[in-house]
């Protein structure tokens, strides 16, 4: 990237974006700045169950299911006249009811499915498709009580551009992302990051220590460097993501279960539906149930340190930074979204809020 800032002395935005590679990046991520996201539990059921997922935390998990596709086309159509752009369909397991993703993605066309990758998606649902990876396949026998869980995923999305994996960190996993990323990357797959964020009052042994943070962010290096056509990550995203300060604490999550503003963004606009198609504002975020205090989590990152611009608009380095990790979140998220090469390969201090 061409003449950043010396760290530590501030420019103007104009500044700043006049540094042709960074013009040129702004240009390309300001382009979604219309996207508007809400989240959808699509059913309550999994065909699995792991230790420590935060679905079957709290009170989600017991609202009821409404299978009437009449009422789901309903609510979509509702959620498009309220400004939603981008629909997140989650919990539990969606793929058990591909009718009901297929509705939301013909009413919101841009969106993502959260899934364990088991059961295959069909094609025409034409959403990004994150499929959950919590080790090789012993660890994932014995935490997710899945056998050839890995192998099964990617025979199931195999020349899929849909789809993206999603690896999470646990203290116990660290070592093990090397053989995954390798096995991913022969297959021509793409991978991306998350880190285990503890469930409220979970005290199992998946929770992270700074020892494991540590760990973790050499071994994201690592990868990235190793495999940068595979991995969908930055520099960036590793300081944000590991570091001894959760995203909240980081950079004040915008999400109304920690937000109480209902004048603009997420606070204003984003829902959290449950299965039984009813939301609460004070749960609503991306994760919930999820301990605030503990929340690294990838979808959190994308919306928290995305809306964080005029926070990171300082000095090049540290917008660069920022535009690295926008560049990930919209390559992860949108189907038909290419990354383009990282403009910061460092690590950049997170900037106060001011
Ligand atoms: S696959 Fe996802 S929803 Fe199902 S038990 Fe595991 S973490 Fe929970
Ligand atoms: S769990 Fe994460 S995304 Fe949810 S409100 Fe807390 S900090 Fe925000």
């Amino acid at each position: 990237m061409a003449a950043p800032t010396p760290p530590g002395e501030t420019c103007s935005f104009a500044e700043i974006t006049a540094i042709p590679a960074i013009r040129e990046r702004w240009e390309k991520v300001r382009r979604y700045f219309f996207l508007r996201e809400s989240t959808y539990d699509m059913t309550n059921r999994c065909n699995i169950r792991c230790e420590g997922c935060y679905y079957f935390t709290g009170a989600k998990q017991f609202a009821g299911e409404r299978p009437d596709e009449s009422a789901w086309r309903s609510l979509m159509q509702a959620e498009r006249e309220r400004g939603i752009t981008f629909a997140v369909l989650a919990g539990a397991e969606p793929s058990l009811v591909p009718q009901l993703c297929r509705i939301c993605a013909e009413i919101i066309p841009c969106g993502a499915i959260a899934t364990n990758g088991l059961k295959a998606l069909p094609r025409d649902i034409d959403y990004r498709i994150h499929i959950s990876v919590w080790g090789n396949d012993r660890t994932s026998s014995e935490i997710r009580k899945a056998d050839n869980m890995l192998v099964r995923q990617m025979a199931n999305y195999r020349d899929d551009p849909r789809a993206v994996f999603v690896y999470t960190f646990t203290p116990h996993n660290i070592d093990e992302a090397k053989e995954v990323t390798a096995l991913l990357a022969a297959n021509g797959q793409q991978i991306t990051f998350n880190m285990f964020s503890a469930p409220v009052g979970y005290t199992g042994p998946l929770r992270h220590s700074p020892a494991s943070l540590a760990r973790t962010a050499a071994m994201m290096t690592e990868l990235l460097h190793d495999h940068p056509r595979t991995v969908l990550f930055s520099a960036y995203n590793i300081v944000a993501h590991t570091h001894a300060l959760g995203l909240h604490d980081l950079f004040s999550c915008p999400y109304p279960r920690r937000n109480p503003s209902t004048a603009i963004g997420l606070g204003r606009s984003f829902r959290q539906y449950r299965t039984d198609l009813r939301w609460d504002r004070a749960a609503a975020c991306c994760v919930p149930d999820t301990d605030c205090r503990d929340c690294r989590h990838y979808a959190a990152g994308s919306a928290v340190v995305t809306a964080r611009m005029f926070r990171h608009a300082t000095d090049s380095e540290t917008f660069a930074a920022w535009l690295d990790y926008v560049d990930t979140y919209l390559a992860v998220w949108m189907h038909g979204y290419t990354k383009g090469p990282n403009l910061c390969d460092h690590p950049v201090v997170p900037p106060a809020s001011h």
